[in-house]
């Protein structure tokens, strides 16, 4: 094992320790002959069900397969069609609950996003632990605890532990489309504005940075996100570094309690075009995606907010100006109907919804607080042109066009989507002091980053 591999491998090891979920994680280059060992340590067994579908059996499965053979493991194998693209289902997942019973092995997934979260749900219906082999750095859910999942036709995500051991064979993952890395690439881009919004939670006094997570996260994410063009070469290195930051970000989360360490405005956006069931020439436009798209966005307002000076705002003109709670549900049922969505976005706007007084206190904090709060974004933040040039370095789509997303819906997602989650981030900040609207208009307006296109132009 090469220097940078060790250490890597300590790092992560040390926070592996952490975890009351995930016991082993193993990052390297031919670590899938590490599987008996880890089967047998970690779950005690030798009767295996592999779960994959086609490609991921001809990418690992059958690699796989082949090592537990020599060691005399059981191995029943569940494996789904390439086509139709498999769907993360509750009724998928009923099926292969069923397998599992009939063979009476755990649960052993070679694959990455659906087949991940079928065997996450499947095992934990049935109250055992699983394995996972990774077969594309594409995603941060491997080491989360929950699977989403559709069930008659509703996603949401539903509580399940994450997998006993993961393992990820850089050759494996090296040999995954450049697209989907270009998807792992993108979620874990996202952290950058998440970390923003968490700085200014924390300075409005509105959630606390925490000791743990935020580290583990923020110390690491420039390295994580520091060679796109590697990365989308295939370089093993670049690509463990990316591997590390998506199970890291998940286990920031378990250790935290929520999504906060990985998941801000970014992610908001990205949820409701996810929830729009948002796809581009017949394919759904995956998550990582709709988040690279999402973080871009939010950059783009914080460079706007940047050069602003909020230390001269006027509190008192500020509240008698803004929306009161009923016209801020007008807008939510203006916006989203009277579905689900509109309904949950209620509940989650009333929580935030801050009484005059905690506005009042909340604009004065802002106000003293802004020449140190600008001076550390300025520091942590990295111009949107920058974070663009990487993402495209990596082979992400780096505007919403480029999937189908106008200029209008895009600017209406910016404006819709602070009221379907009551985190507190710029779009709130912005809000709470009247001058939503104004950022938004000067980023989609003439010389902003989002400036309308000519009809027949090509986005950058
Ligand atoms: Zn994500």
């Amino acid at each position: 094992m090469s220097t940078w591999q060790a250490q890597l491998q300590a790092t992560i090891d040390s926070v592996v320790r952490r975890s009351n979920a995930i016991k082993a994680l193993v990052i390297g280059s031919g670590v899938l002959d590490q599987i008996p060992q880890l089967l047998n340590i970690q779950l005690n067994t030798r009767k295996v069900v592999l779960i994959a579908d086609e490609k991921g059996f001809e990418a690992a499965g059958r690699q796989v397969e082949a090592i537990l053979a020599r060691e005399r493991i059981t191995v029943t194998r569940h494996i789904y069609p390439g086509e139709p693209r498999l769907k993360a289902s509750v009724e998928n997942a009923t099926a292969l609950i069923e397998a599992m019973r009939r063979s009476g092995g755990l649960g052993l997934a070679v694959g990455s996003g659906v087949i991940t979260d079928l065997t996450k749900y499947a095992a934990f219906q049935q109250g055992l632990p699983f394995f996972c082999v990774a077969t594309a750095a594409s995603m941060d859910g491997y080491a989360s605890a929950g699977a989403p999942l559709s069930d008659q036709g509703f996603k949401h995500t539903i509580p399940c532990a994450p997998p006993r051991v993961i393992v990820a064979d850089l050759d494996i993952l090296a040999k995954a489309p450049a697209e989907m890395t270009g998807w792992g690439y993108g979620d874990v881009a996202g952290k950058l504005p998440a970390g923003a919004d968490w700085i200014v939670a924390d300075a409005l006094e509105i959630e606390a940075i925490d000791d743990t997570a935020w580290p583990l996260v923020q110390n690491s994410l420039r390295d994580w996100l520091r060679a796109p063009a590697a990365l989308a070469a295939g370089d093993p290195r670049a690509m463990a570094s990316l591997f590390a930051g998506l199970v890291v970000s998940g286990l920031a989360m378990e250790f935290y309690g929520s999504s906060r360490p990985a998941s801000g405005a970014d992610h908001q956006i990205a949820h409701l075009w996810e929830m729009e069931g948002l796809s581009f020439e017949g394919v759904p436009v995956s998550h990582g995606t709709c988040v690279a798209l999402g973080a871009l966005t939010i950059l783009s307002l914080y460079g706007w907010l940047l050069t602003q000076d909020l230390s001269g705002i006027d509190a008192r003109a500020v509240l008698a100006k803004r929306a009161s709670l009923a016209s801020e549900e007008t807008e939510i049922r203006r916006r989203f109907g009277t579905g689900n969505i509109a309904q949950r976005s209620v509940l989650e706007t009333r929580a935030k919804y801050p009484s005059d007084d905690v506005l009042l206190a909340r604009l004065g904090r802002l106000k003293t607080a802004w020449p140190a709060l600008r001076e550390r974004l300025t520091g942590f933040l990295m111009p949107t042109h920058e974070l663009r040039s990487m993402l495209a370095q990596a082979g992400v789509v780096t505007d919403p066009l480029q999937v189908g997303i106008s200029r209008a819906h895009h600017k209406d997602s910016v404006l819709a989507a602070r009221f379907i989650r009551q985190r507190y981030t710029v779009l709130d900040l912005l809000n709470d002091a009247g001058l939503l609207n104004t950022a938004v208009g000067s980023c989609f307006g003439p010389g902003g980053f989002w400036a309308p296109i000519d009809a027949g132009a090509t986005p950058i």
